[in-house]
């Protein structure tokens, strides 16, 4: 059994409390403490009762401990990376690299928390000043996915402190781990701690009710499943929160025909596999040009056949565990029914037997767009390939869905590349590029992928209200 490193995690954990377990054995890593309506009702009342010092600090003070954070997270790469590999399955590489991910979101906001700037309008009468200034929210909730257990708390939860706002979060109930590390590192450097905390609980639609219909929280942010994302909404209606809502997507990966091949097999591999394909930005419908389309299939299935399945432990593993059997499932009926409608299966399409909750990487052909699968968020290392003509087509296909969050292109005609670019209706767009995530860019998408940006200097606008000052009687 592995050592779990428990010195980041004591504050959380409780012999009576929640289970966590690892994905990749089954194995149960600890229990930790969680919280109740009561609870929860203590915590946002303290956390209100203590953010307008936190909001009255100067900027560089704010600064100061975010940058100290950043420090302390760096420092503890290794035990956080083999936390959330843990917890989350994912290969302890990719956890490595979610680790800087996640910590490049504190250093990033560090920044901006300097930066909140306002702005003077030029006046609309004599003797009056018309200035703008940003101000905190408030005292915030959010609600984060398992999938990327380090990133979410830092996306979320750097820009909203940089504001000045107070942050109470419910991180997944598959991975509490990740999420308490990062709260004692934060605790270590001297981020007030009744001003950041982390909810641990078993009782997600609980939680996310205190959440949103508390009257003293004044936003509430969500990373998760769209239908999960409307719920919110609607239960936050009742106290008109602001909403981030970060949700489901149906990614586009568009291959034309004068692509260069090998780039495109290879960002289709990353967007398609990465995180064994749990991810809301991951490739979800593969669009291959028809004159390409068979020499690009043989190319991709020789690579994604060629994938190295196991515990994410193993430094050989590229691909790990699905995080439960619900979701191991779900892949495997969605690929059956597929199949069922017409696709045929190129490579994988079974569990593999690394373990009971481990699904060998596979790829679907001739999957049209009236089939289920081109329709759902697949969240497995599950491919689907689909036919296409010029580019007109390629975007009726793509544009196709309910959601807009990422889609991507691969083509060397810059004129082909500005014209689908403009047409596809997604708030992120990648050309020539497998991996569009960064801490400098706004992330977030349109329909119903979501409400809101999260990092870029955008990222901190979502945690500030404008304040409108008109100063009068100034004439002499
Ligand atoms: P996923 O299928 O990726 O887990 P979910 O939307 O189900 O996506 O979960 C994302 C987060 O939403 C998790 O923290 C989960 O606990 C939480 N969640 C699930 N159901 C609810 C609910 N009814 N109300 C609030 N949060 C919920």
């Amino acid at each position: 059994m592995t050592q779990l490193p428990t010195a980041l995690l004591a504050h959380g954990l409780d012999d009576t409390g929640m289970e966590v377990t690892n994905p990749a054995t089954g194995e149960v890593l600890c229990r930790v403490r969680t919280y109740d309506e009561a609870g929860i009702d203590v915590v946002i009342r303290t956390a209100e009762a203590a953010r307008k010092a936190w909001a009255g600090e100067l900027a560089k003070t704010r600064a100061y401990a975010l940058r100290d954070w950043f420090n302390l997270i760096v420092a503890h790469r290794e035990e956080l990376a083999l936390i959330c590999t843990l917890e989350a399955g994912k290969p302890l590489a990719e956890s490595r690299g979610e680790l800087d991910y996640a910590a490049s979101f504190v250093e990033w906001f560090s920044e901006e928390s300097r930066r909140a700037y306002g702005e003077t309008i030029p006046s609309f009468g004599h003797g009056k000043d018309v200035i703008v200034t940003k101000e905190p929210v408030g005292t915030c909730a959010a609600i984060t996915p398992w999938n990327f257990p380090l990133t979410m708390i830092t996306r979320k939860a750097a820009p909203a402190l940089a504001a000045g706002c107070a942050m109470v979060m419910k991180p997944s109930e598959s991975t509490p781990l990740s999420a308490l590390a990062l709260e004692a590192l934060a605790r270590k450097a001297c981020i007030p701690a009744d001003i950041f905390r982390i909810l641990p609980s078993a009782d997600a639609a609980m939680v996310g009710k205190v959440f949103c219909t508390h009257p003293t929280v004044r936003k509430i942010s969500f990373t998760g499943s769209t239908a999960i994302g409307k719920l919110l909404l609607t239960q936050a209606g009742s106290t008109v929160k602001r909403a981030s809502m970060e949700l489901g997507g149906n990614a586009p990966f568009i291959v034309f025909a004068d692509a260069d091949m090998e780039a495109a097999v290879e960002g289709a591999l990353v967007a398609k596999f990465r995180n064994a394909g749990q991810a809301c930005i991951g490739l979800n419908r593969l669009l291959v040009e028809d004159s390409v389309h068979d020499e690009f299939v043989d190319r991709y299935v020789a690579r994604a056949s060629a994938l190295v399945t196991g515990n994410g432990l193993d430094p050989a593993s590229q691909v790990g565990p699905l995080i439960n059997d619900r979701a191991l499932q779900g892949v495997e009926s969605k690929v059956d029914h597929a199949r069922g409608q017409g696709a045929s299966l190129a490579c994988g399409g079974n569990r593999h037997n690394a373990g009971a909750q481990f699904y060998t990487p596979t790829v679907l052909t001739g999957v049209t767009q009236d089939m289920e699968i081109a329709q759902q968020e697949i969240f497995g290392p599950v491919a689907s390939v689909m036919k296409f003509s010029g580019e007109d087509e390629a975007l009726r296909i793509a544009n196709d869905t309910r959601y807009g969050l990422a889609s991507y292109l691969y083509t060397r005609d810059i004129g082909r590349a500005w014209r689908v670019m403009d047409g596809l209706e997604y708030g992120m767009v990648a050309l020539n590029e497998g991996l569009l995530g960064t801490e400098v860019a706004p992330f977030g998408g349109v329909k119903e992928s979501g409400l809101g940006r999260e990092g870029s200097r955008h990222g901190m606008d979502e945690y500030l209200e404008l304040k409108y000052r008109l100063v009068g009687g100034l004439s002499s």
